[in-house]
């Protein structure tokens, strides 16, 4: 599910807010610790000027940030870099336990006990086994997602909503896991040698399918999602799009809020259902600039075609991996089938060997995952500023959004752990592309900040 989850998650855009203070005026100091500051003025070293300078306009917008506030968030998020690690290192212990011990064989072997028909015993299984990973995976979910995510002031939720939400993920897991699985070990079991490629096939029409539902179906399900109809945020975002060529008339908003600090924005869906969301902390927190120079942000995803980019990208990963499944299960299973009673790759004790052969493939795709998103992210921050010509709106963004990501990575590390370009970039890219547009700034306007409304 986790894979699942960051492939839906891809194409957002993200920053980080305390909502409690977001109510305040944007010019009142943070009030909340991980809060980055709102820069209510543009920096001198970054107004238009013959001298103008991206690198000293970047580094001045940078000096706007509290040395506290950079320490905290590069703890957050390089912190981040060994849960990363240990999520998949838990995984992979997670498997073995059930391998080792023969509780998957257990598992598989009770099904069968209970039900005749093998698509049910197929369900059965899976309900146990989501059950079993669910259980020995809690402590490690309950630090990772709610103790740290309250330290860092990212989280809003008490724990009975928390719980709440994650019985809500479980019962989702159920049920969609539970047909992919039917539908998986169908195929398996009839096409003794080509199912790793109808397998592939299959699933790529299950993500294709979960995506275009996603946004109407499947996001409620956790929060709720409105129409905006404030005139005065959609007019100018509903005039970009329209300037683009988006055929959009609605924009929409969800109660983020509630569950996060994160202020965000994305595009989501596919065909009909593909829309622009934008988070209530983002409206809160966010000016018009910045509002506008996120929504073009995602407005370039969506005229350059990322979601079908992406699936295609996808396409690829998820062939390799059932030839690598292929492979792998047939070399495992010849070694330690018998001890773990496994049958087959058809038999459904199979499934945490699968599993972890899945994350091991998935751990070392990470740095080519983050890369491939990451220019993508590039192209729309580009796209983003030409056609909303927000550059100062632009940084302030990037300052926030430095409340959970690190602003000034090394080139490695970015390469590595970042799925969008890092804080330091997005600024520098936005005062390049001011320094070519000056013309665009002058006059009395230009004194206005990124956060003057
Ligand atoms: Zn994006």
């Amino acid at each position: 599910m986790r894979w699942l989850v960051c492939t839906l998650s891809v194409l957002t855009m993200c920053a980080t807010v305390s909502p409690a203070s977001a109510r305040q005026p944007q010019a009142s100091p943070p009030a909340s610790v991980n809060q980055m500051p709102t820069v209510t003025k543009v920096p001198t070293a970054a107004l238009p000027s013959p001298t103008f300078d991206a690198t000293t306009a970047t580094n001045a917008y940078m000096a706007q940030i509290p040395a506290a506030a950079t320490a905290r968030s590069d703890a957050y998020f390089e912190g981040g870099y060994w849960i990363v690690g240990w999520t998949f290192l838990y995984g992979v212990a997670v498997a073995l336990l059930l391998l080792f011990f023969r509780w998957s064989a257990a598992f598989r072997s009770l099904a069968e006990r209970i039900t005749r028909p093998r698509p049910l015993q197929t369900g059965l299984y899976w309900f146990q086994y989501l059950a079993a990973t669910t259980l020995l995976s809690a402590p490690f979910v309950f630090y990772t997602d709610y103790v740290r995510e309250h330290q860092y002031g990212m989280a809003t939720q008490s724990l009975g909503p928390w719980l709440g939400d994650q019985g809500k993920g479980f019962l989702l897991g159920l049920v969609l896991g539970g047909i992919v699985a039917m539908v998986l070990f169908g195929l398996v079991r009839r096409l003794a040698r080509t199912w790793w490629i109808w397998g592939a096939l299959v699933t790529m029409v299950f993500l294709i399918v979960t995506v275009m539902i996603g946004p109407v179906y499947l996001q409620p399900i956790f929060i709720k999602v409105t129409r905006l109809d404030d005139p005065k945020v959609t007019g100018p975002i509903l005039s970009l799009a329209r300037a683009n060529g988006i055929p959009a008339r609605d924009v929409w908003e969800i109660d983020a809020s509630r569950q996060t600090t994160r202020m965000s924005a994305n595009v989501s869906g596919l065909g009909n259902t593909l829309r622009i969301t934008l988070n209530d902390n983002l409206l809160r927190r966010g000016s018009q600039e910045e509002i506008q120079a996120v929504m073009a942000h995602e407005m370039g995803h969506y005229v350059l075609n990322h979601v079908p980019k992406m699936l295609m990208f996808f396409l690829i990963v998820v062939v390799v991996a059932f030839a690598w499944l292929r492979w792998s299960l047939t070399w495992c299973l010849a070694r330690w089938g018998a001890r773990w009673q496994i049958r087959g790759v058809g038999d459904t004790a199979v499934l945490p060997l699968v599993v972890l052969l899945v994350s091991v493939y998935g751990f070392l795709l990470t740095p080519l995952m983050n890369t491939f998103i990451r220019s993508q992210e590039c192209e729309a921050d580009m796209y983003g500023l030409n056609a909303a010509r927000q550059p100062d709106g632009f940084a302030q963004a990037a300052i926030h959004l430095g409340e959970y990501r690190k602003m000034h990575p090394g080139a490695i590390e970015e390469w590595i752990f970042f799925d969008h370009p890092s804080g330091y970039n997005r600024i520098f890219a936005a005062m390049r592309w001011k320094k070519e547009n000056l013309q665009l700034f002058a006059g009395p306007a230009s004194q206005k900040g990124p956060a003057g409304n």
